[in-house]
């Protein structure tokens, strides 16, 4: 805890990224009402980052939400392979936070 200088003047507040673990202006944090503070844990330069790179390897299940992913699947016939779908509505979920 270095870093615990005397910055008191200042009454914006801050939140560290989970991410690249700088400490920003929550307004560099996008919303999210599920979390505690209502921002996300991830600045806005990470998410950014993130997301075109995903666009670089081209996952076009990245664009779906978990509910019209498995409107998708139901469409296209995968009505067995309920696993598969449990799967990927996880890993959706974590990336949020
Ligand atoms: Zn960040």
């Amino acid at each position: 805890m270095e870093n615990q200088t005397t910055m008191s003047e200042s009454t914006q507040k801050t939140k560290v990224c989970a991410s690249c673990g700088r400490e920003l202006p929550l307004e560099m944090f996008p919303g999210h009402r599920l979390s505690a503070d209502g921002h996300m844990a991830e600045c806005r330069d990470c998410r950014r980052r993130r997301k075109a790179k995903n666009d670089n390897d081209g996952n076009p299940l990245e664009k779906f939400t978990a509910r019209e992913l498995m409107h998708e699947l139901n469409a296209r016939g995968y009505k067995g392979d309920i696993t598969f779908t449990e799967v990927i509505v996880h890993k959706m979920n974590l990336k949020d936070f």
